[in-house]
C-alpha cells in the first residue's frame, strides 16, 4: 500500500515529507487509516540519533489512534470502521515467558519497535506514526474504548503506558506518596493517572513556572528542585518518585526525598548517567530501578481506566508541517502537554 509520511533522513536534517510503502496484508494483519499521532520525545531522540541505534530513514510516532481500513483473513478481534490504536510496539515472538505473562516487552527475542525497528519475517524498517498509515499484526493493536476522545487520547499509547506501569509496579494506590520528575508529556499523565489511583501527588520541576497547569491535573504541591531548602524539608515524604528527565542528570538529589523502602524509577533518561553517590540509598535501603513501557494487555488496561476515569492528555493540535517546531519547543521542556498531530493535515 502506498502512502506517507514525515521522515528523519539523518540526525542533521529536519523531518521532510516521505513516499513509502506498507506491507500488504498478511493474514493476521490490521491496516490502520491514522487519524491522530502524539509527539514523543523519543521521536525527537530517535530523529536525532541521541541514543545511537537509529536507522535512517525513520518515520518517527508511536502515539497512534486511527480508524480500520482492512483486516486480513485470520483477524477476529477488530472488523473494518473499529476505532484502534497502537503503541511503541508492533511485534514480538509471542512465545517466551515475557510474552506468556503480557510483558512483550521484555520477549526474549526482542521486541520490534513501532519504528527503526525490523519486521520479523520481511526484515523491512519498520515505520512509525507520523504518516497516514499503518499495517499491525492484530496481537499488537488496542481497542479505542467508547467516549475516549480519539483527537486527545493518542498520548496514553506511550506516555500514559510508561507511567502507569511502574505506578501498577510499585503498588501505588490510595493514600500512596508519589513524586513525579519533569513535567512534561509523560510527567503530566503520571501526575493524572497517580491521582486517580488516590494517592497523594507532588510536581517536581526546576521551576515553578508549571504550577497552576499540574495543580489543575491533580498534583498536591510542586516542589522547586533547585530550591535546597525546599528539597530537605520534603525529605522521607515519598514511597514511589517517577523520574522522566530526558537528558544525562544525576539522580542523587532526589534519593533523600524518599521514605525508607522508597523508589525512584527512572524511565526518562536512556544510556549514561551522571556520576552518583550510594549514600542515600543505603542510609535508608532506598532503590533506583528502570522501567520500559508496558506489555500490550496493560496498555488495553490503561485506555480503559483513562476512560473510566475520565482522564485525557492535554493536547497541543499541531499540523503535520509543523513537526520541525514542535520539535524545537520540545527541546526547551516548558510545556506540561504533549503536541499531537492531526493527520488531515497530511494528503496522501
Ligand atoms: P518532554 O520533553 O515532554 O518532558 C520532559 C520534561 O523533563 C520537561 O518538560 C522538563 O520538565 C524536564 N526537563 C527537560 N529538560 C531537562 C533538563 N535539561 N534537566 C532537567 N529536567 C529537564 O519528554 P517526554 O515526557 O516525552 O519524555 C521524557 C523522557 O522519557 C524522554 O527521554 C523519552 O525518550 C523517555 N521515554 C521513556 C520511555 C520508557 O519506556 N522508559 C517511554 C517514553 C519516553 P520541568 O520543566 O518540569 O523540569
Ligand atoms: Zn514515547
Amino acid at each position: 500500500m502506498k502512502t506517507v509520511g514525515y521522515a528523519a533522513h539523518d540526525s542533521e536534517k529536519p523531518l521532510e515529507p516521505y513516499h513509502f510503502e506498507r506491507r500488504a496484508l498478511r493474514d493476521e494483519d490490521v491496516s490502520i487509516e491514522i487519524l491522530y499521532c502524539g509527539v514523543c520525545h523519543s521521536d525527537l531522540h530517535t530523529a536525532e540519533n541521541d541514543w545511537g541505534w537509529t536507522q535512517y530513514p525513520v518515520v518517527p510516532g508511536h502515539e497512534i489512534v486511527g480508524r480500520v481500513l482492512e483486516v486480513g483473513s485470520g483477524v477476529t478481534k477488530y472488523k473494518v470502521g473499529d476505532n484502534v490504536a497502537v503503541g511503541c510496539m508492533v511485534d514480538s515472538c509471542l512465545s517466551c515467558d515475557q510474552c506468556h505473562h503480557g510483558e512483550e516487552q521484555f520477549c526474549r527475542e526482542g521486541m520490534v519497535g513501532t519504528y527503526s525497528g525490523q519486521d520479523r519475517i520481511s526484515g523491512e524498517l519498520t515505520q512509525g506514526g507520523y504518516s497516514k498509515h499503518i499495517v499491525v499484526r492484530e496481537e499488537f493493536v488496542l481497542s479505542v474504548p467508547e467516549g475516549l476522545d480519539l483527537a486527545k487520547c493518542a498520548p496514553i499509547l506511550c506516555a500514559g503506558i510508561t507511567t502507569y506501569s511502574p505506578l501498577r509496579t510499585w503498588n501505588v494506590g490510595p493514600g500512596s506518596r508519589v513524586g513525579v520528575i519533569g513535567l512534561g508529556g509523560l510527567g503530566h499523565m503520571a501526575i493524572k493517572i497517580a491521582a486517580a489511583m488516590g494517592a497523594n501527588v507532588t510536581a517536581i520541576s526546576r521551576s515553578d513556572k508549571k504550577k497552576q497547569q499540574v495543580l489543575s491535573y491533580g498534583a498536591k504541591d510542586l516542589l522547586v528542585s533547585s530550591d535546597e531548602a525546599a528539597m530537605q524539608a520534603h525529605a522521607n515524604q515519598f514511597d514511589v518518585i517517577i523520574n522522566t528527565i530526558p537528558v544525562k542528570h544525576d539522580f542523587t538529589p532526589y534519593i533523600p526525598l524518599l521514605d525508607i523502602d522508597g523508589t525512584q524509577v527512572l524511565v526518562g533518561q536512556v544510556g549514561e548517567l551522571a556520576e552518583s553517590n550510594s549514600v542515600p540509598l543505603l542510609m535508608g535501603r532506598r532503590r533506583v530501578a528502570g522501567s520500559l513501557i508496558g506489555g500490550i494487555a496493560q496498555t488495553q488496561e490503561i485506555l480503559d481506566f483513562c476512560a473510566l476515569h475520565n482522564i485525557l492528555p492535554e493536547v497541543e493540535m499541531i499540523k503535520m508541517d509543523q513537526i520541525n517546531d514542535a520539535f524545537d519547543k520540545l527541546k526547551q521542556g516548558d510545556m506540561a502537554s504533549r503536541f499531537v498531530i492531526d493527520m488531515s493535515s497530511l494528503e496522501v
